[in-house]
């Protein structure tokens, strides 16, 4: 049975700026979502949501049918529903894996799972990014063929970036300003698992870049349920309510 892909994307950018959509035609959701089908194959089924389609594209009959969503989110976090996030993140606890992208760092399910504000400092400046590997060996980072990947032209995330201590740090991004960010995360919450890749403005073509594809490929292996979402009733209950974010980072 293939790993069941669900690629969200709010899906604004690209319809607002003209620049954008010259860096992503289809939706950034839509180049991820080949991206993975490229790299994996049969061992996926992919398909994508976005947040003007009803209930965010996430019902119930998708939500309770991905293994693994990717999160894509930045300038209408706060028009997701608190109780679509819940769901998420409830996911999450009974199981599925979840791939926070970018500014999904202040999304509603990532913050309702780590339970920290998520804020970080942030220039946007079209520096060069080199993310190292501090785990090597880490399945994250298979086919990688350097321990770290060098990104032209990228927005900065500096420390300090308000999350609980990763479970497994796999990249530490370096920036051309001085900079640095924990910019591959692990946590395992229930029994889910939750990978953050930092690397994905809008702006630049991250997601088109070979490197960063494989690892977002590797990713969905990693943090996939073995066996699929088990069927249990006891998983632990999303209760916090999500305080509103302050400020744009
Ligand atoms: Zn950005």
């Amino acid at each position: 049975m293939p790993i069941r892909v669900t690629v969200w994307n709010e899906f604004r950018h690209e319809k607002s700026s003209e620049y954008v959509k010259k860096v992503y035609p289809d939706g950034i959701q839509n180049t991820l979502k080949a991206a993975v089908e490229k790299l994996l194959g049969s061992e996926v089924s992919v398909r994508t949501a976005t947040l003007d389609e009803p209930e965010h594209g996430l019902t119930d009959e998708v939500l309770n049918n991905t293994d693994v969503l990717f999160w894509w989110g930045h300038m209408a976090h706060q028009e997701v529903k608190d109780e679509i996030a819940a769901k998420v993140a409830q996911r999450v606890l009974a199981g599925m894996g979840l791939i926070v992208l970018h500014s999904g760092h202040h999304s509603k399910p990532f913050r309702l799972l780590m339970g920290t504000s998520g804020h970080l400092k942030w220039r946007e400046a079209g520096e060069i990014e080199r993310l190292w590997v501090v785990s090597p060996g880490h399945p994250i980072t298979v086919g990688m063929e350097k321990d770290y990947i060098e990104l032209p032209h990228e927005e900065m995330y500096g420390e300090q970036f308000d999350i609980p201590t990763p479970d497994e740090l796999v990249f530490i991004s370096w920036f051309e300003g001085g900079e640095v960010f924990r910019s591959g995360c692990v946590w395992k919450r229930g029994a889910g698992k939750v990978f953050y890749f930092r690397p994905g403005h809008e702006s630049y073509p991250t997601y088109h870049n070979p490197e960063i594809q494989r690892v977002l490929a590797n990713a969905v292996k990693y943090v996939a349920p073995v066996g699929g979402v088990p069927n249990r009733t006891n998983s632990p209950q999303i209760t916090d309510p999500i305080a509103p974010i302050s400020k744009r980072d």
